[in-house]
């Protein structure tokens, strides 16, 4: 029996292959490829498709969420409080600017942050006194929206910074319009496994507020002011390649056909799987833009015989997240010891099932078969 693939970019790229080729011959004829025309052309295209006034492309999701964060001058006697269930990067990103990562739980059936425990530890924080509540980053985790009207409410509030750390789910929407416009800025990621993903790294910043744009241009290229040797402050070289550029355009054009094809796997494991085990549960009024399917099994035990059943019919499984990032040994010295439960149960159970464009229907049945009961 053959494997099934966990993520098939040799079936999409013989898919958008036509198109693909030639955008990237046209990038090898003119050779602009730093900020050449098909980076302007994606930053259009990408505000457009989710409605923001304004998008810069970087060089990857963790370079935008620095560029945000930079742009805001978030630093030492900072707090940036987010989910302790999520990618290292959203976390990673203020420690190297000397703020204070916050872990704060998340919800035992979105997997999303949790605001109630996101209140406790803000007023934890102000109790203390030692830090200045700066940031929230709320992360759209594994495709679907954390839960953005609350998130707003408590940042506004509190006078801090909201950054959607969206590298996960771009593509999807919360009531009616798609993400990209509920934070101050989000930040986006084109990792070939990422919904929206390129042939290497890259990423984007998508705002509504034309100084924080013009801010993050300048922080992308080193800090640059209106010439480019006028050095305004310290950035980076965080710019989109060219070559990336031409290739997410030609991704572009079957974005939406993914997406499709994504949600009529994840129908078809909800309806085949629902009486084996716990499937992902709906964020309300959304669609998921389905980077992961991941479903509970009962306890640990249950998880790893799952996936050596998996493992034998020929199906991968993945596990996101085997730890939570209060646990890593390179965050545990910033975490004051407050339990996070939930992140640390869901650690132990979860098990994510392949889910890409191109599984084919014969494939999601022997997913579904695989699955013991
Ligand atoms: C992938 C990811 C990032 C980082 O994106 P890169 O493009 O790999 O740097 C940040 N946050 C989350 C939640 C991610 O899943």
């Amino acid at each position: 029996m053959t494997p099934i693939a966990f993520l098939d970019l040799k079936a999409q790229q013989a898919r958008i292959g036509t198109g693909l080729r030639a955008r990237l011959e046209a990038v090898l004829a003119h050779c602009q490829f730093v900020l050449g025309p098909e980076v302007a052309a994606l930053e259009q295209r990408l505000a457009e498709y989710c409605g923001a006034a304004e998008c810069v492309s970087v060089s990857s999701g963790t370079d935008a969420l620095q560029i945000a964060m930079m742009a805001e001058r978030i630093g030492p006697g900072d707090a940036v409080f987010l989910p302790a269930f999520t990618y290292t990067a959203t976390a990673e990103v203020p420690l190297l600017l000397g703020a204070t990562p916050v872990f704060v739980d998340v919800d035992p059936r979105s997997f999303q942050i949790d605001c109630v425990s996101l209140r406790h530890r803000i007023e934890a924080v102000r109790r203390a006194g030692r830090l200045r509540p700066a940031a929230i980053v709320g992360v759209d985790l594994f495709g679907q929206p954390a839960p953005w009207v609350e998130l707003r409410g408590i940042a506004q509030a509190e006078a801090m910074f909201l950054l959607d750390d969206c590298a996960q789910s771009f593509g999807a929407s919360l009531d009616g319009r798609k993400l990209g416009r509920e934070a101050d800025a989000t930040a986006i990621s084109f990792f070939p496994s990422k919904p929206l993903g390129g042939y290497g790294d890259g990423g984007a910043l998508l705002t509504d507020d034309p100084a924080r744009a013009k801010l993050y241009r300048s922080l992308r290229t080193h800090g640059e002011g209106e010439t480019r040797y006028e050095v305004l402050r310290i950035g980076m070289n965080g710019r989109l390649d060219t070559l990336q550029a031409a290739i997410l355009l030609a991704k572009l054009d079957v974005f939406d056909e993914e997406l499709a094809r994504r949600e009529a796997i994840a129908q078809a494991y909800d309806a085949g799987l629902a009486d084996r085990l716990a499937i992902p549960v709906r964020v309300r009024d959304s669609s998921s833009a389905w980077a992961v399917y991941s479903v509970l099994l009962p306890d640990a035990a249950a998880r790893t015989a799952t996936q050596e059943a998996l493992r034998a019919a020929g199906v991968p499984s993945a596990i996101y997240y085997p730890r939570p990032l209060h646990h890593q040994p390179a965050y545990r010295d910033q975490h004051d010891g407050t339990a996070l439960p939930v992140s640390e149960d869901l650690a132990t159970r979860i098990l994510a099932l392949p889910i890409h464009p191109d599984l084919t229907d014969d494939e999601v049945a022997r997913v579904i078969a695989a699955v013991p009961g």
